[in-house]
């Protein structure tokens, strides 16, 4: 049987916020998935910058998504360091609900060899240090 894919076991990933960024790992822990959309032109933009790269405005609305999304790239990984026996999907998500915005996540609790572009997701939450939550990705039903 081929090996499931997981994510990085929770206590070895530690994040770091800014105020720029809180807001997304703020929500995260409320099983949110948000994305930040420029309060001047609409553009979405993640990850989160303090200015909006097509107008620079600095106005910004974090807006709730339906946690949909679709793979848009991924790679398959077998091993990481200190993990031998780990399998990871690296997933570049695109956020049906967020056009323009895309995420870089995981596909978890997949056969990697089942994963395919374009492949409909959904959002789940992965515990990680300090208490905080990661946005992960599972194949939609
Ligand atoms: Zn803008």
């Amino acid at each position: 049987m081929t090996a499931l894919a997981t994510a990085l076991p929770g206590e070895k990933v530690h994040i770091t916020t800014s105020p720029t960024t809180e807001p997304f790992w703020a929500a995260a822990k409320e099983r949110r998935l948000v994305a930040p959309r420029c309060g001047r032109c609409g553009h979405f933009r993640l990850p989160p910058t303090p200015y909006c790269p097509d107008c620079q405005s600095r106005e910004v609305d974090w807006v709730t998504l339906s946690g949909r999304g679709e793979v848009y790239s991924f790679a398959v990984v077998h091993g990481f360091p200190g993990l031998p026996d780990l399998t990871l999907v690296p997933v570049v998500v695109d956020l049906p609900d967020a056009p323009g915005a895309r995420l870089v996540s995981n596909v978890v609790d997949i056969d990697p060899a089942e994963v395919t572009i374009g492949m409909a997701l959904t959002v789940d939450f992965h515990p990680i240090a300090d208490g905080w939550l990661l946005p992960v990705f599972r194949r939609a039903r």
